[in-house]
C-alpha cells in the first residue's frame, strides 16, 4: 500500500489514478468515499465517479448533530448531482453529549469528540458493511495538505486507501467551485461567509484564535451557543478548563470564549489583545492517534 509521504505531489504524470502509485486504474471493486458535508469531499466523489464510472461508489457521512442545516443540502444535492448514494451514520450523540458523558472537555490536543462521532461512527459501519479485499477507501486530502495524513493508511489496514485529489491533474477546492457551478450546486452557506470548512457548524474544539474571532463575527448565534456549552462543562466538571489556550507572555493557560469575546469586544488594539492568528485545522478524518 502507498503511504502519502511516497505519493508524488507534483502535477506531472498520466492522468488519474497511477499505478506507480500502487493504484488500479481500472478498478471494479467498492469504493467509499468519506463525505464530510464539505466542498473537497464532494470533488473527491467527483473523481471517484470520474475515474471509476462503473464501480459501485458509496458516499459515506458521519454527523456530529451540531451541523449547520444547510450541511444536508449540500449533502443530498451533491449527492444527487453525481447519481450516488450517501449512507449516513451516526453514534446519536452530539459533540457536547459525548464531552459531557467523558466529563471531559475536548481541546486542539484531545478532539474525543472527532474519535468517537467520526472516526469510531464510520469505523464501525466500514468494518461491518465493507469487505476489506473488495474495498477501497477515498479521503478529500488535497497537495495542500499532504503532509496531515500519513497515518490514515495505517489507521485503516488492511482495507485499500486512496487520495483522489492527489490524482493527476492535481485539484483543489478552487476546482470544486467551477465543478460545483456546473453541475448546479451551490456551495454550503457557510463558505460563503469566509468559514474554512463545513464542518460542526462552523466552529470545531480544534479551531485557533483567528477561526473563533471569524466565529464570532460570522456566526454569532453559533459562537454564543458554543459560549454556553463551555460554561457548562466548566461547572459540570468543577475545574478551569477551556477549548482554547491563551499562550502569550511565554505561559500557556486556559482562555474561555467569554473571555475571549470580552477580549475582542474591548477597545483593546490588535497588539493589546494578545491573540494568535491561527485558524488552526480539524483534522477530523485525516488525524489518527497511532
Ligand atoms: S470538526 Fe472539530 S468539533 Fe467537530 S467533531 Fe471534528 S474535531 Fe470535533
Amino acid at each position: 500500500m502507498a503511504v502519502l509521504s511516497d505519493i508524488d505531489t507534483s502535477d506531472d504524470g498520466p492522468l488519474g489514478p497511477s499505478s506507480d502509485d500502487g493504484h488500479q486504474i481500472s478498478d471494479d471493486r467498492h469504493q467509499v468515499v468519506f463525505y464530510s458535508g464539505g466542498k473537497a469531499s464532494w470533488l473527491t466523489a467527483h473523481r471517484v465517479k470520474e475515474f471509476r464510472p462503473d464501480a459501485e461508489i458509496t458516499l459515506l457521512f458521519t454527523d456530529t448533530k451540531v451541523e449547520d442545516a444547510d450541511l444536508y443540502r449540500f449533502l443530498d444535492e451533491g449527492a444527487e448531482a453525481l447519481g450516488l448514494p450517501v449512507v449516513k451514520v451516526a453514534d446519536g450523540r452530539d459533540i457536547w453529549q459525548v464531552f459531557r458523558d467523558n466529563k471531559f472537555l475536548a481541546n486542539n490536543r484531545v478532539p474525543i469528540c472527532s474519535r468517537v462521532l467520526k472516526q469510531e461512527a464510520a469505523d464501525k459501519w466500514v468494518r461491518a458493511n465493507c469487505d476489506p479485499e473488495n474495498t477501497v477507501l477515498h479521503f478529500g486530502i488535497d497537495w495542500t495538505e499532504a503532509h496531515r495524513a500519513d497515518r490514515i493508511p495505517k489507521h485503516w489496514a488492511p482495507y485499500d486507501v486512496e487520495f483522489p485529489l492527489l490524482w493527476k491533474p492535481l485539484l483543489d477546492r478552487l476546482d470544486a467551485d467551477k465543478l460545483l457551478k456546473e453541475a448546479g450546486v451551490a456551495e454550503p452557506r457557510l463558505y460563503a461567509l469566509g468559514a474554512p470548512h463545513n464542518n460542526c457548524g462552523g466552529l470545531c474544539v480544534r479551531a485557533g484564535h483567528a477561526h473563533f474571532k471569524w466565529a464570532l463575527a460570522a456566526i454569532p448565534e453559533v459562537y454564543a451557543e458554543w459560549e454556553e456549552r463551555e460554561q457548562e462543562m466548566r461547572d459540570l466538571i468543577g475545574s478551569d478548563v477551556a477549548i482554547m489556550r491563551d499562550r502569550s507572555g511565554g505561559t500557556s493557560r486556559p482562555l474561555t470564549m467569554t473571555e475571549f469575546r470580552e477580549r475582542i469586544q474591548s477597545s483593546l488594539t490588535n497588539e493589546q489583545l494578545t491573540l494568535s492568528d491561527d485558524w488552526g485545522a480539524c483534522g477530523c478524518m485525516s488525524e489518527y492517534d497511532g
